[in-house]
């Protein structure tokens, strides 16, 4: 039921999961096993690196792809496995964090208990949605409901003002549907039509679980699915939301109780323990729209959507046959996922969403160094000068924005493997044989938490990622990049790696989290994190144009059969890739190794560079979760991600004699270079 919200496209990936110390196979960092030697690397560098193993890797059942991130995910839940078997032998002392996490999991580890109660949990919430009788009720439990993370109707996330980065505010975005994305509901073709009949099945299962009979519940889900449709004609598209400014409108709370009167927003924000007296409406006419279908559809209808997304919300808490339904949906038709993970891994990923900081805790003391952490620093720092001089060197920007530039780019923030300082959780009261409530008092804790930063001066330190999780992410109104201990294992970063596996790997993602300083969104932030324009006009028209020319290369790019990538929604991780293996290449070539000829596995020091960097997008993905990626995800499918950002690269040209004819080969006046 923990949600993190992050503003829009920031982290390295949306998938969601260091350092061991289990001896590899092999010393070798690059894994020539995997390459496909029938392929020209000039024709796909792509395959060339991981066509063997794209060939013979089979997706396990229980996952929607595989790959570099899978191979770190399982060592790393392993890992975690670890701890929890260890405190379950230690038996903790209570009100320790060890207690909480200890007994959290084996909470939800005890499926006798939860099957035994079926959805009983769940009744006491039920009830008070069968009592409601007008639209005041109807606020208060969807504000009510807030405060334990479940967030029907919309999303409240709280951080720094945009335009005043030095102070929290609470944001309301857009929310209330079921579909990953606004444009389910309008789409026509098969793929999407099978999304829907799937998820109409699941909210049907969802009533049919809960006592209502085969009929009626046939019924409802067509009142329910109607709302939402009415919903989504007033969503902001996925395209939309990537533009900071039309997301932001900081409205008085008295503005709105009278633009947005049925909402009732004294009420609801008092329920909510929200205290302000002005929020950001990040898109105000979803929330218009909210206001007039609480007046025009009927108290009924209103209940019975409720009832449908309270039972989806809290599914993964109930007894399997909930469960069940919730995979069939959310992980078979959305996913083409086979099959439900294992219970232990299942749980991992709530103890880690739950008691995120807690867990965190354990999880650095045993995997992660202090080395790792001073060699990352070191690779950070080599890339913010790589980058600097890339700044002066640019032929398209003038001295007074290179000058802004370049103070942002010393001004980031730089964090690493863990915060300094952890969440409280002494409030939290766990116990061994109450998952549902275990899982209520972590979110209100956190909430509490949230609600309470609100008017309050902005703590840099806070992490909006857990230290296991296998990402990273800038955050622009800090201005920060940050590394969780998590990323920070091979194939990304090795300690005994040789500089060219760590440069092409974990050097790319940190030139990537840089750069996103830099692409399309993050430009409109200055260096404290506000949303201001530091550009001059004529900069800023020319790095729009360089953007349009990436949102075309992208676009050209077809994935399932007629499907393509979508420019403008991938433009900011496009440029970030695109920015991150110049710089990292930059600060690469100032070390020893990348000034040096001497060849490892047979491959020059260049070479094993951007074999490295093939080498971290490894990966393979079934076709329903690729659809969903090509349609609501704003990063470029793997492959894309190597080849499109080496087809306009220079040095890669050198490194594999790329020439007119090969089928990477882009003429020399056709490249984008931004960064
Ligand atoms: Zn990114």
């Amino acid at each position: 039921m923990q949600k993190l919200i992050l503003p829009a496209g920031l982290a390295l990936l949306a998938l969601s999961s260091c350092n061991n110390s289990e001896k590899k196979e092999t010393q070798q960092f690059l894994i020539t096993a995997n390459m496909d030697s029938t392929v020209r690397p000039a024709d796909n560098f792509y395959n060339y690196m991981n066509g063997g193993w794209f060939k013979t890797a089979v997706i396990p059942e229980t996952e929607s792809g595989m790959g570099s991130f899978l191979d770190i995910d399982n060592r790393t839940k392993a890992n975690l496995r670890t701890i929890f078997n260890d405190l379950a032998k230690a038996s903790p002392k209570e009100g320790t964090i060890e207690q909480q996490v200890a007994d959290f999991y084996a909470s939800g580890m005890d499926s006798v208990a939860i099957d035994k109660l079926g959805y009983e949990p769940a009744k006491p919430y039920l009830k008070k949605i069968d009592e409601i009788k007008d639209i005041k009720g109807i606020v208060n439990f969807v504000a009510e409901e807030q405060t334990s993370a479940n967030q029907l109707l919309f999303a409240i996330y709280i951080g720094p003002d945009e335009k005043n980065s030095a102070v929290n505010i609470p944001s309301f975005y857009q929310g209330g549907l079921g579909l990953p994305d606004r444009d389910y509901y309008f789409n026509q073709d098969p793929a999407t039509k099978q999304v829907v009949e799937a998820y109409k099945t699941y909210l049907k299962k969802l009533f049919t679980l809960s006592g209502v009979d085969e009929k009626t519940a046939a019924n409802n889900v067509e009142q329910v699915y109607t709302l939402e449709v009415q919903m989504a004609k007033s969503h902001s598209t996925n395209v939309e939301l990537r533009d900071p400014q039309t997301n932001y409108h900081k409205t008085a709370v008295s503005a709105l109780n009278s633009s947005m009167p049925n909402i009732g927003w004294n009420a609801m924000l008092a329920t909510m323990k929200v205290k302000t007296d002005s929020v950001n409406i990040g898109q105000p006419k979803y929330f218009s729209t909210v206001n007039g279908l609480l007046k025009s559809t009927s108290i009924d209808t209103w209940k019975l959507y409720l009832r449908a997304h309270y039972l989806d919300e809290v599914a993964n808490a109930l007894s399997s046959d909930f469960v069940n339904a919730s995979f069939d949906y959310n992980g078979k038709a959305l996913m083409g996922k086979k099959q439900l993970k294992p219970r232990w891994e299942r749980m991992i990923n709530n103890t880690d969403a739950a008691l995120s900081e807690a867990l965190g805790q354990l999880y650095v003391k045993k995997y992660f160094t202090e080395d790792a952490k001073n060699r990352m620093l070191e690779l950070i720092n080599n890339l913010q000068k790589a980058f600097e001089v890339k700044i002066d060197n640019l032929d398209w920007m003038g001295n007074k924005t290179k000058v802004q530039a370049k103070e942002k780019l010393h001004t980031f923030l730089k964090k690493i493997g863990y915060p300094d300082k952890w969440k409280d959780y002494s409030k939290v009261k766990i116990s061994k044989g109450d998952f549902f409530n275990n899982l209520i008092a972590c979110s209100h804790n956190e909430y509490d938490f949230q609600v309470g930063k609100i008017g309050k001066a902005v703590d840099r330190t806070e992490w909006g990622m857990t230290p296991s999780t296998v990402n990273a992410y800038y955050n622009p109104t800090i201005n920060e990049i940050v590394f969780p201990a998590g990323i920070l294992q091979f194939p990304f970063f090795d300690l005994q790696a040789d500089d060219a596996i760590n440069y092409g790997g974990i050097g790319m993602v940190i030139g990537h989290e840089m750069t996103h300083g830099f692409d399309d969104q993050g430009a409109q932030y200055d260096k404290v994190g506000n949303m201001r324009n530091w550009w001059t006009t004529e900069d800023e028209t020319k790095f729009k144009e360089k953007g349009k020319a990436v949102v075309e290369l992208y676009n050209g790019f077809t994935v399932l059969d007629s499907v393509h990538v979508k420019g403008e929604l991938t433009l900011g991780e496009n440029i970030a890739d695109m920015g991150g293996i110049a710089i990292a290449y930059d600060a690469f070539k100032m070390t020893k190794q990348g000034q040096d000829t001497t060849r490892i596995d047979g491959f020059t020091p260049d070479q094993r560079f951007f074999l490295s960097y093939a080498q971290i997008w490894r990966s393979k993905m079934k076709d329903e979760a690729m659809r969903q990626r090509i349609n609501t995800n704003p990063h470029s499918p793997a492959e894309y991600r190597v080849l499109a950002p080496l087809m306009h690269f220079e040095p890669f040209y050198k490194a594999f004699d790329v020439k007119e004819g090969d089928k990477m080969f882009v003429a020399a006046d056709k490249r984008i270079k931004i960064w």
